[in-house]
């Protein structure tokens, strides 16, 4: 392994061989996001006399004004200029302060945009190590990193929840306007899909297809963002697939596909369907935003989010189902799913699509809700399907959401055996 070694003015060790590492609630001594508190990040692109290089500012508390086990909001907004920077990138950069702020011995990350989750560890803490040296790390990756298209960083750490609430606004304008620029691309409309095989430090044979209508499953990397990456770092970690011969239509499986899966799974794994659930499907890494599971029971399938703690009617909760589904193997009936995919075209269309899926967090109904609804007419399941959802509200055990699904005529009742 090629460490590069860049002088980092922290007092943690900062490095990829800490990226694996989890702080437990137990040993955390500040946390922020989580869905505990507001939390997001944002990397902005801006002009040559927008921007004081090497400048970071926290606005709020900062480790030393908190005791022990506190809990922070969080906004980390990070301004980049570069003359070969391009807004295309912006996305690209941001997901990068996932793994720039993993690599702190005694930090860690989780998530992205406004679903960050970010814990500093008691041994970190007792290092000295302060909020604004999430700035330092993030100030000297994104440069050593990235020279060729940043030459000048500035950090704006906010820890004031006024402060969060009114830039969190700006960074969801950006994050809409990203997922806009997506919308009138179909996954026929290009003939190239892209990979990301950046989860392979931990999960060494995960392969991400990232595809127009299929957000990576991190939920970070958009088939334009794993577009910019390449064109960024044309050896790195996204590459382009060429389509080429389609072998399965309804179930989305490609010969080049799998040629590549092939090849940089180490060989574990010969073929994958990006349309279906049940018949070889995408693996799992271990930063999924959503699982989905399917229930035979209600003959449709159930999604939970890391967000949600809860037991759900599979029998278990994110994180054992998070166990048993990833580290880079193919699950049938089980996949880590970004939480956009939901709302595409492409959700698990070979199974049936939206109208398979019999209950869901109501966090996460609510999240999805405007595009859920536009989803549900467009796939003809009408405007109340949302409704006929069953939540936590209604419960969490199969025998008390199968009544649910009987009283609201729930589509997935009648349609085609799951399996
Ligand atoms: Fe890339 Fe997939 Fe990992 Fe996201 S989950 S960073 S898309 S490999
Ligand atoms: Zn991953």
């Amino acid at each position: 392994i090629k460490i590069k070694i860049v002088d980092i003015p922290v007092p943690i060790t900062v490095g990829p061989a800490f990226e694996g590492e989890t702080i437990r609630r137990a040993d955390t001594y500040l946390e922020f996001g989580g869905g505990k508190t507001t939390a997001f990040e944002l990397v902005r692109m801006v002009g040559p006399d927008d921007i004081e290089d090497g400048k970071i500012t926290v606005i709020g508390p900062e480790i030393t004004d908190v005791k022990e086990g506190d809990r922070l909001p969080l906004g980390i907004m990070v301004n980049i200029y570069g003359r070969k920077m391009q807004e295309d990138f912006e996305g690209v950069l941001e997901r990068r302060i996932h793994y720039f702020v993993n690599y702190g011995e005694g930090l860690w990350h989780v998530a992205q945009r406004d679903l960050a989750w970010v814990r500093i560890g008691k041994n970190a803490a007792a290092a000295g190590l302060k909020i604004r040296d999430i700035g330092e790390i993030l100030i000297a990756k994104f440069k050593s990193d990235y020279p060729a298209i940043v030459d000048r960083v500035q950090v704006t750490i906010y820890t004031d929840q006024a402060k969060v609430d009114e830039n969190i606004k700006i960074a969801r304008e950006k994050y809409a306007a990203r997922d806009a620029r997506l919308k009138g691309l179909t996954d026929e409309s290009v003939d190239t899909f892209y990979s990301c095989i950046l989860c392979q430090s931990f999960a060494p044979n995960h392969v991400c297809i990232v595809t127009p209508e299929r957000v990576g499953l991190c939920g970070a990397v958009s088939w334009l963002d794993a577009k910019a990456s390449n064109e960024i770092t044309p050896t790195g970690p996204n590459q382009p697939i060429a389509k080429g011969t389609c072998l399965d239509e309804v179930k989305g499986m490609w010969q080049n596909v799998n040629e590549y899966l092939y090849n940089n799974s180490h060989h574990t794994l010969e073929e994958v369907n990006l349309y279906t659930l049940l018949d070889r499907p995408m693996t799992s890494c271990g930063c999924f935003e959503a699982i989905m599971a399917i229930l035979p029971e209600a003959n449709g399938i159930m999604i939970t989010t890391r967000e949600f703690g809860g037991d759900t009617p599979c029998g278990m909760s994110f994180s054992t189902l998070a166990g048993s589904v990833g580290g880079g193997l193919q699950s049938p009936g089980f996949m880590g799913i970004g939480r956009r995919y939901i709302v595409s075209n492409k959700f698990i269309p070979a199974d049936g699509g939206l109208g398979r899926i019999v209950w869901m967090p109501k966090e996460l109904k609510e999240y999805l809700r405007a595009d859920f609804i536009e989803q549900a007419k467009k796939q003809g399941l009408g405007e109340d399907f949302l409704d006929k959802i069953a939540d936590e509200s209604i419960g969490t055990a199969i025998d008390e959401v199968l009544p649910f699904l009987e009283e609201k005529g729930h589509p997935a009742l009648t349609m085609d055996p799951l399996m």
